[in-house]
């Protein structure tokens, strides 16, 4: 029977594993790979503090998860399965069997949204990709198109134009929704072109990709741009589906917490990208994951009698 058991090791996960295990409970962290999560695809993070000239996405995670080990924070690969959350005593069901904790803190993060046009399920992983890091170099002295407007899109096309020609970049309104100093950035780089109000309809290629379809949506117009790849930045869906149903959810699939990251069972807390808010941030969800840890000490102060 452990005290906490924390569901992803992402920044938030790792952050409440850190805290917990200092404050010598015993804590259990279960990962479906190895700890990272999304930041793990990105190549270069310069807006986490403490980190003047910037980190590669791979380093933080690895120093996280290494910190939190240093206070004996046990990190096990296993998938989840299921929860029973409905008792005092919280049942994790995973493929080596079952696991009881008087707590969860539940930090599953969230997935990369697909854009759910004609090619894209046959070339996934053939030319579309959701990682510039990952897939960047493949494509290199080749055009790619960034579908997306937001952080990731743009910092992303920045990224890939270390590899490629031409980066065209395909945003569905005329502003882009990412931070001023990321648009600043790419509005005067010479490598990105520009699509606006523009979205893709088809994606071309048997074997990998060889252009991709974009319709106006002010005009109607069609064009094709021969790209040899598909960089897919428009979103998150979050990764709830094993509380859908136990936990209030948001109209999106967030888990909604209080301001102590309690969720709707007591004893049952998120951080993270699963929750539902405004900002997605790696500083924000380490903020979170360390808040949880804390209403998890009081919960089981309460609890313990
Ligand atoms: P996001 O902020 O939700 O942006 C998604 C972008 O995709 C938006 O521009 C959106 O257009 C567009 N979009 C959504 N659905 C679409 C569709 N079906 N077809 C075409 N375009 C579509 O997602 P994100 O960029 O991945 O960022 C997620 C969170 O992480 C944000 O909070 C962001 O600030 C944070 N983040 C921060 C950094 C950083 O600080 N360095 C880096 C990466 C991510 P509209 O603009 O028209 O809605």
């Amino acid at each position: 029977m452990y005290d906490v058991i924390i569901i992803g090791g992402g920044p938030a996960g790792l952050t409440a594993g850190l805290y917990n295990a200092r404050a010598r409970l015993n804590v259990l962290l279960l990962e479906r790979l190895a700890p990272g999560g999304q930041v793990l695809t990105t190549d270069w993070v310069e807006n986490y503090p403490g980190f003047p000239d910037g980190i590669s996405g791979f380093e933080l995670m690895d120093r996280m998860k290494t910190q939190a080990e240093n206070f004996g924070l046990k990190i096990q690969s296993d998938e989840v399965t299921g929860l029973e959350l409905s008792s005092e005593r919280k049942r994790v069901l995973t493929a080596a069997g079952a696991l009881e904790a008087k707590a969860i803190i539940f930090c599953c993060g969230a997935t990369w949204k697909k854009l759910g046009i004609e090619g894209e399920d046959r070339l996934m992983g053939k030319g579309i990709s959701f990682c510039a890091t990952c897939d960047g170099p493949f494509y290199r002295n080749q055009e790619v198109a960034v579908i997306g407007g937001g952080d990731t899109a743009v910092e992303e096309a920045i990224f890939l134009t270390r590899f490629v020609s031409k980066v065209h970049l395909v945003h569905r309104r005329d502003k882009l929704r990412a931070a001023r100093v990321l648009q600043e950035r790419a509005l005067s780089h010479e490598k990105i072109e520009f699509n606006w109000n523009a979205v893709p309809v088809k994606i071309y290629g048997e074997k990998g990709v060889e252009g991709i379809e974009l319709r106006n949506v002010k005009t109607g117009d069609v064009v094709r741009k021969n790209v040899q790849g598909v960089f897919v930045f428009i979103g998150t869906i979050p990764n709830s589906d094993l509380v859908k149903g136990l936990l209030r959810l948001d109209q999106n699939g967030f888990v909604v917490t209080d301001d102590n990251m309690q969720t709707s069972i007591p004893g049952v807390f998120a951080a993270g990208d699963v929750r539902s808010k405004l900002f997605r941030q790696i500083s924000t969800a380490v903020g979170e994951g360390a808040v949880a840890s804390y209403a998890v000490e009081k919960y089981l102060e309460n609890v313990a009698g």
